[in-house]
């Protein structure tokens, strides 16, 4: 039985393009700079993001823990939205590596607005932690695949002007965020300081992220690299997949939202509860009634329907469009939890 891997969109598998530019990419030695690939990649990565330069990583936590640590110093406080993956995935990172309070406030479907990033500033009173670092999540994972518009970053970066702070955009799926709105990645950027983005979700590549940042930032990303041990030596083999990434795969992923939505419509037929207006992306997340069936019961028996999902607390499941998923898997899938919730 064929498997319809809806975990999510880090399972998708490097395309035979893709193999083949690995086979035959150019390579040399990045930590001395001199892989051509690797320099070929950060270059394109730079210009997508209208960025001075950006910085091949092994993943999206590292370029994320990269830019904490490249834009504040011990001690100070990150404002971020409370169930942003920086604060709910990335192991107390920010703590452990870069020595940093984080501040959590709720925003409106995981995005935050000018007024309540306002009032999560800190004063200048000693007694209070130095407020450093704004982060926003673009797509936002666990809010359901939601995006900012370029006019709700343009005000975010008014009110960061006015008292003097960085923006960190965790883009991990921030190709999907401009894709949904027909804009480009460079429009959806402009406003922040530095962007991270993920190859390896729904672009396919097998390993690899991107930060992107001014010429300044990103020398200092690099030597934190180097210390963290991110810094690879012939990457180009890995650099080459990434550029087919960026070259073919970017467009494709309005057929990842056709599907999601699809999907979103024919579980709320179902009539489970979901929140139709997070459904922006490839992400789906919705509520079962776990007085009939709970998710961790839901989840094992689509499992053994040949379904994988992800359970998300003990009454919710997430699902995540892909390279993978056929729009005919998207109905497999909703038969499938039609006979499992009945
Ligand atoms: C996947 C993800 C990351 C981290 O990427 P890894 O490559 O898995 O380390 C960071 N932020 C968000 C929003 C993600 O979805």
């Amino acid at each position: 039985m064929k498997q319809i891997d809806l975990r999510s969109d880090t399972v998708t598998l490097p395309t035979a393009e893709m193999r083949e530019a690995m086979y035959k990419a150019e390579v040399g030695d990045d930590v001395y700079g001199e892989d051509p690939t690797v320099l070929n990649l950060e270059k394109l990565a730079a210009e997508i993001t209208g960025k001075q330069a950006s910085l091949f990583v092994p993943s999206g936590t590292m370029g994320n823990q990269l830019a904490a640590m490249s834009h504040t110093v011990h001690g100070e406080e990150i404002i971020c939205e409370q169930e942003s993956h920086v604060y709910y995935y990335e192991v107390g990172g920010l703590a452990v590596l870069s020595g940093l309070q984080t501040r959590t406030i709720v925003g409106d479907r995981g995005r935050l607005s000018p007024a309540i990033i306002e009032a999560g500033i800190r004063g200048k009173d000693i007694h209070q932690p130095q407020s450093s670092l704004i982060w926003l999540e673009n797509t936002h994972n666990r809010a359901g695949g939601t995006f900012y518009r370029p006019d709700q970053l343009s005000a975010i970066r008014n009110t960061a002007d006015d008292y003097s702070l960085k923006i960190h955009m965790d883009g991990a799926r921030v190709f999907n965020a401009a894709v949904a709105q027909r804009i480009s990645v460079k429009e959806l950027v402009q406003h922040v300081d530095s962007v991270m983005f993920c190859l390896s979700k729904g672009l396919c590549a097998p390993v690899g992220s991107i930060l992107a940042g001014s010429k300044e930032f990103i020398e200092k990303a690099r030597r934190n690299r180097k210390m963290l041990g991110g810094g690879m030596r012939q990457a180009g083999i890995l650099a080459a997949a990434g550029l087919v990434s960026l070259n073919k795969m970017v467009d494709r992923l309005a057929e990842d939202h056709d599907n999601a939505k699809r999907l979103a419509e024919g579980i709320a037929d179902l009539g489970l509860e979901i929140d139709m207006e997070t459904v922006q992306t490839n992400i789906v997340i919705f509520k079962v009634d776990k007085s009939k069936k709970s998710a961790d019961k839901i989840t094992s028996d689509l499992r053994e329907a040949g379904i994988l999902a992800s359970q998300f607390g003990s009454e919710k499941i997430r699902m995540v469009t892909h390279y993978g998923i056929t729009f005919n898997d998207i109905n497999a899938t909703l038969a499938a939890l039609k006979k499992v919730i009945a």
